[in-house]
């Protein structure tokens, strides 16, 4: 849970872990509609902007379900549950594929063992990590998409980048480092069309302020063994931006 004690004109608002963001003591007013109604959305505090309509939106996300009926027919006959992991201001993004089973039962983005290899090639302890107001973590799909016949992770469906994803990045306007992990990722944030290993090898194309990576899955370390090049050159740079754009942002 966290809270803003700036408030002023009796306002008060408390973000909690699960993204719900409760404002209470003063009116929240719409960016989309202009009014003012308890609840989240935009305050307006003294005539300055304090919380966006980023709020907002990552609720809306988090009630979505579209995909209801696809996720019902998979093996896990599993429920949407959106993890929509982001706030204003976030200076680092992270671009993922789609939430796994563990995530999808926590509710917290990467909150699995290719999460903390995740963490270790950013540099970044969980702490910071899990700071939404510094890194917006958001995947080509909000939700776990199921498992396919041979027990892999069903790709992200493409209807929850056609219906969320610009808005998102549009208010993503912060972002100066985008950290793209797995070909879905590097399709839509780089238009990239050759395979994960091109993409990655090509970093220099990218950075400072885009890093393309494999995805940090137990899946890819026989990737890793066979490019010692990702640890040795790739990581060092990407550590070294993660670390200045933290420590300016
Ligand atoms: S995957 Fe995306 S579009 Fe589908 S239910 Fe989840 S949030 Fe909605």
């Amino acid at each position: 849970m966290r809270d803003w004690p700036h408030y002023r004109q009796g306002f008060k608002a408390k973000l909690c872990q699960s993204g719900k963001l409760t404002v209470y003591g003063g009116v929240v007013f719409s960016r989309r509609t202009g009014t003012g109604r308890p609840g989240a959305g935009l305050a307006i505090l003294g005539g300055t902007p304090y919380l966006t309509v980023m709020d907002d939106l990552a609720s809306r996300i988090s009630r979505c379900r579209l995909c209801a009926d696809r996720f019902a027919a998979t093996a896990t006959a599993h429920r949407p549950r959106p993890v929509a992991w982001f706030a204003p201001g976030a200076r680092v993004l992270i671009a993922g594929q789609a939430p796994g089973a563990r995530v999808h039962a926590s509710g917290v983005p990467f909150d699995d063992a290719s999460g903390d290899r995740l963490r270790g090639w950013l540099g970044l302890e969980a702490e910071a990590f899990y700071d939404r107001s510094r890194v917006a973590i958001v995947p080509m799909a909000f939700c776990f998409p199921g498992y396919d016949a041979k027990g892999s992770d069903l790709p992200p469906p493409a209807i929850c980048r056609q219906t969320w994803h610009d808005a998102v990045m549009a208010d993503l306007s912060q972002v100066r480092l985008r950290v793209l992990v797995g070909a879905h990722a590097h399709r839509y944030h780089l238009g990239a069309r050759g395979s994960v290993t091109q993409t990655v090898a090509g970093w220099r194309d990218h950075a400072p302020g885009v890093f393309a990576l494999p995805h940090p899955s137990w899946r890819n370390t026989g990737w890793l063994k066979k490019n010692p090049w990702f640890e040795a050159q790739v990581l060092p740079a990407l550590r070294a931006q993660v670390a200045k754009v933290m420590q300016d942002g």
